[in-house]
């Protein structure tokens, strides 16, 4: 049984948790599930990293305040469990060049900033919370996967360097050749990365939220929620919630029609991962696989990699199209076959884990924090795939704007609300025939 957002009126605690490399390194702390009617000032739907940030950061700069955190499941249930703990500086799709086109070059150097403080966040809750979550230093390499992108990352790294102070190198083919044993790779950036382990991650982040006073409570989903004269109620099983304010930090596993504020505003897509056995000391000498370092390529339907810290590699990829297909075979073995087109080195070598999660697009693919002073209702979401730095701070963000605090409403991110769809009965025929767009011609 797996979940569909598209189609399931709510996350059952029933599902399963996802078979990942993750839960074998670390056993999530068990928490209780709410089992008596309260009334709070603040309600979070959601325990993944916006919601459990959120608690924190509400916590800390109003530390009177009464803040409930709810999840369906256990904590990492979504994707922040199952991720694959790249912590990078930018969330959404867009580039920094791509943002300077649109929206100006001074706001993409106040995106870049903001993206740069995403890091140091995580940076600063792991060590608020003296998180042990294996948070490592490495390169992070953008690998081309031909020469036209070769040649587009090579002006990127320079006009990066240029207009914003990044710390980047472009690296030609052969140049890479000399660090990484990999095929179909025409060049790439190399600049600072981190990663970590997304699932003690986020249970540290729980842990944090408790500390601070939060109450958090597991296998309690929101069933429904509904304006009130004075406020909120909101059902859960065996409890009613009455709460002043609500933070909705669902996400992409945001059940169907929950509610009006988010539903149709993003698109639920399916991003797989495998684990390979440990590679041999001698293979990851000869592949160049054999320190910590975090790879992605070019392709619009991106694969991106990492060793882990026990000498496995985790290789991810776009997932199926719904849940009822996400632990399908055939989505194993495309990732097998990417994997092994790019490193033949590991042909044959044992794949020992498989999952697939959901991750949350906008329509424009840029994120968005919003809170509604009248309606006492916010949300954020959208991170198109990349949510580890930036769900941190969006977290915190989140809280600060329902405080009534100053954020820069000039970033694209904090502005308005994310779009609606036009066409959402339509947008899996839409991500099918990308798909095989992206089949032949990527
Ligand atoms: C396979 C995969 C790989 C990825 N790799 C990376 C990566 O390497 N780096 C990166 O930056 N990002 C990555 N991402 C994206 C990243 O994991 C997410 O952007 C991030 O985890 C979002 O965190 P969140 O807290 O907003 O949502 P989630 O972690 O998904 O949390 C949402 C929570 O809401 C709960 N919920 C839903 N409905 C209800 C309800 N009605 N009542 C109560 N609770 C509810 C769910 O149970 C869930 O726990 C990846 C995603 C996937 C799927």
């Amino acid at each position: 049984m797996s979940y569909d957002p598209l189609t399931a009126k709510a996350v059952s605690s029933e599902i399963p948790h996802p078979p990942t490399y993750w839960r074998s390194t670390h056993r999530v702390v068990a928490r209780d599930s709410l089992k008596q009617d309260t009334h709070c000032e603040w309600l979070i739907i959601g325990a993944g990293y916006t919601g459990l940030a959120t608690a924190c950061e509400l916590k800390q700069q109003s530390p009177n305040a009464d803040v409930v955190v709810v999840d369906s499941h256990d904590i990492g249930f979504g994707c922040a469990g199952r991720n694959g703990g790249f912590v990078l500086s930018g969330t959404g799709r867009y580039s920094l060049s791509a943002i300077a086109k649109r929206w100006g070059a001074g706001v993409a150097d106040k995106m870049h900033h903001e993206f740069r403080s995403a890091v140091d966040e995580v940076g600063r809750r792991v060590q608020q919370g003296q998180i042990q979550c294996d948070l490592n230093n490495g390169p992070y390499l953008k690998i081309a996967h031909n020469a036209k992108q070769a040649s587009l990352l090579r002006n990127a790294v320079e006009t990066n360097k240029r207009q914003f102070g990044l710390d980047a190198t472009f690296l030609s083919a052969d140049e890479l050749q000399a660090h990484l044993s990999i095929q179909h790779a025409f060049g790439a950036s190399s600049q600072p990365g981190q990663a970590l382990n997304p699932l003690k991650y986020v249970d540290g982040l729980a842990s944090l939220a408790v500390s601070e006073g939060a109450k958090v409570f597991t296998r309690t989903p929101a069933e429904s929620i509904e304006r009130n004269d004075k406020g909120w109620t909101v059902t859960t099983p065996d409890a009613t919630i009455k709460a002043d304010n609500i933070l909705l930090a669902s996400n992409a596993y945001s059940p169907k029609k929950f509610h009006p504020m988010i539903d149709q505003r993003q698109f639920p897509v399916q991003s797989s991962i495998i684990v390979t056995a440990p590679l041999p000391d001698a293979l990851r000498n000869a592949t160049g696989l054999n320190q910590a370092m975090t790879m992605m390529d070019t392709r619009m339907m991106k694969y991106y990699y990492r060793t882990l810290p026990d000498g496995r590699l985790l290789f991810g990829g776009r997932g199926a199209v719904t849940g009822k297909n996400a632990d399908s075979p055939l989505s194993k073995q495309r990732l097998v076959n990417a994997m092994t087109a790019s490193f033949p080195a590991l042909n044959g070598i044992s794949v020992d884990y498989f999952w697939s999660g959901w991750v949350s697009v906008a329509l424009d693919s840029m994120p968005r924090v919003v809170f509604d002073e009248n309606q006492r209702i916010g949300y954020s979401m959208g991170y198109c795939g990349s949510g580890v730095s930036f769900a941190t701070l969006a977290g915190a963000r989140l809280a600060q704007k329902a405080l009534g605090q100053h954020i820069d409403i000039t970033l694209p991110l904090y502005k308005d609300a994310l779009p609606k769809y036009p066409l959402p009965a339509m947008r899996r025929l839409g991500l099918r025939a990308l798909y095989t767009w992206a089949h032949w011609f990527e």
